[in-house]
């Protein structure tokens, strides 16, 4: 091989070297924000889980807890979602009146709920 061609050669490899070098730099970079925007997404998350209300189903009524229940279990209705209510003469019923009535008798929800 003649000095020319090595030393084209040997010019040619090293730039190649430097630009996969600086490619390489540019990934670890993309990578490092990628996992930090894995990160906060991971912390919105989690977040979101814990304020948002768990939600059940037994005896056809929907029972939830969490932050807008005080961390209690509490009944709605499953038809408009709003809060159910222990009514004397119908029983379980819904609070907005949109006709939704449970089947359960009053005084089983307090074992219902101890059962969630
Ligand atoms: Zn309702």
């Amino acid at each position: 091989m003649s000095l020319f061609k090595w030393l084209d050669r040997f010019i040619s490899e090293r730039g190649s070297a430097a630009i996969m070098e600086k490619r390489l730099a540019l990934k670890d970079d993309e990578i490092a924000k990628l996992q930090s925007q894995i990160r906060d997404l991971q912390a919105a998350h989690d977040k979101e889980k814990i304020e948002s209300d768990e939600v059940k189903f037994h005896s056809a009524i929907e029972f939830r807890r969490g932050k807008s229940t005080g961390g209690q279990w509490m009944p709605f209705c499953p038809k408009c979602k709003m809060p159910a209510r222990v009514s004397n003469n119908f029983g379980v019923i819904c609070s907005a009146d949109c006709g939704w009535v449970s089947d359960l008798a009053p005084n089983e929800l307090q074992r219902v709920v101890a059962q969630l």
